[in-house]
């Protein structure tokens, strides 16, 4: 076959194929797929963890899907790559092999009130990867189901009519009759379809930092959490086995001085003889989007519909779970438009919404209201930090927590 010849049964220029090849490699394995034309069932754009689970539930149950990622593979991807229990819960695949490393202990650090505690669990509380190495693992078990992945083919607009979209993109246009936007906080599909900002996008610094051995023992414990050294927001360290993962995040609007904040972190929490740093700024929605989440035959997942967990500001738990519910929509609203539309949105209603709305709550009140987090943190600092592990472990929900009673009975008789 020639650079550009049409593949038997389908129109797509052959370069697509060797580009899907190509970026297979890394993950052992040159398999050929075929395709039965360039209008799937639906095409997803994004290969994160929210465009891979939705890819993966569509394609074990037979469904025509392909993924189109703008990078190629494996991609950076800014994060500290913590992954919380109740998101690895959700994951339908075994990641032990992209694992850096297990945190069954969390640290919480309050460096305005000199307020420290560390909660622990048998199991991992959060489980430590490179986002290159765990995004993969997904994006592979779902070409391994089936699905079409297309790297370094960048979406560049968006089209739709009563039965199909169309997208327009560096490597020519995809139809389908449905598109999940998969593709992150700066989402182009969003844009294209006349979505309007209105989430909270706020900014965080992330460095992938190498130290000492004798440094790296000393971190090499726990997920760590500082308060009181970011305005409005807080710094982490996370172990990642041979280096650490050390970044600052604030839930304000708006340019702040990252840079500045993570110099004094590094120096308050002794990280010092750096034999290596890379830096990463990235954004994070920190609230849902306003305007609905689906606009047709478009749905909005993940980042691009700002479902991130507004405490903690951990996007993946939430981006499988609206992933698999976008899946399931399709599935059981048999691709008919109004039906999936009604199904996703009464979805996200019952197992997303509710959950950030409560976060919402408790992050106003340890994120704007300092002196409240630290009177709550003075009475009541372990019994908060057990119930915040509780959450992020699957044990129990935000909202459960908020808004059952008995827990605030509990937590006055265990002052
Ligand atoms: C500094 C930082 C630290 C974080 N730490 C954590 C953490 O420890 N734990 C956690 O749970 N969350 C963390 N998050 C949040 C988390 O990274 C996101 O919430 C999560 O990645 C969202 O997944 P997603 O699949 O929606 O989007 P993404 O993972 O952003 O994937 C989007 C994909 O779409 C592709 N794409 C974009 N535009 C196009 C286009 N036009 N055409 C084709 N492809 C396109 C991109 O290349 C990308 O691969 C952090 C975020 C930041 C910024």
């Amino acid at each position: 076959m020639q650079e550009g010849e049409r593949i038997k049964g389908g129109n797509f220029p052959v370069k697509w194929l060797k580009s899907f090849v190509c970026n297979c490699r890394s993950i052992g394995d040159n398999q050929m797929v075929s395709f039965s034309g360039n209008h799937f069932d639906a095409a997803i754009v994004g290969s994160g963890p929210a465009g891979s689970s939705a890819a993966l539930a569509l394609a074990k149950e037979g469904f025509n899907v392909l993924i189109v990622e703008k990078a190629s593979l494996p991609r950076y991807k800014t994060c500290g790559g913590g992954v919380v229990r109740r998101a690895r819960n959700l994951l339908p695949v075994n990641i032990d092999r992209v694992v850096k490393q297990n945190c069954s202990v969390a640290e919480l650090h309050l460096h305005d009130t000199d307020l420290h505690f560390r909660a622990m669990r048998h199991e991992a509380i959060i489980t430590m990867t490179m986002r290159e190495d765990f995004d993969l693992l997904l994006l592979h078990t779902a070409r391994d189901d089936g699905a079409v992945v297309l790297a370094e083919c960048e979406v560049l607009d968006v089209t739709q009519d009563r039965h199909s979209v169309t997208l327009t993109t560096t490597q020519g246009n995809i139809s389908a009759k449905f598109v999940i936007a998969a593709d992150g906080v700066t989402s182009i599909v969003a844009k294209k379809c006349g979505w309007k900002e209105n989430r909270r996008v706020v900014p965080a610094l992330e460095y992938e930092v190498s130290v000492s051995q004798e440094i790296l023992q000393r971190f090499n414990i726990a997920a760590r959490f500082d308060f009181g050294i970011v305005p409005q927001g807080y710094a982490w360290i996370f172990p990642k086995g041979d280096h650490l993962s050390v970044g600052v995040l604030t839930t304000r609007r708006g340019s702040a001085n990252l840079n500045e904040y993570i110099k004094e972190y590094f120096m308050i929490t002794g990280l010092t003889d750096i034999t290596r740093t890379e830096r990463h700024g990235f954004m994070i929605p920190l609230s849902p989007r306003k305007d609905s989440f689906v606009k047709n035959r478009v749905l909005l997942v993940g980042d691009a519909a700002g479902f991130v967990d507004p405490v903690t500001a951990e996007g993946i738990t939430f981006a499988i779970k609206s992933g698999q519910l976008a899946a399931g929509a399709l599935i059981e609203g048999n691709f008919d438009q109004a039906l999936v539309s009604r199904i996703y949105t009464s979805a996200l209603k019952k197992f997303i919404l509710p959950e950030i709305r409560a976060a919402s709550i408790l992050s106003k009140l340890l994120y704007d209201f300092s002196s409240m987090r630290t009177w709550l943190f003075r009475n009541y600092g372990s019994r908060l930090c057990e119930a915040m592990v509780t959450v992020v472990t699957g044990e129990r929900t935000y909202h459960e927590m908020l808004f059952n009673p008995k827990n605030y009975v509990r937590l006055l008789h265990q002052r």
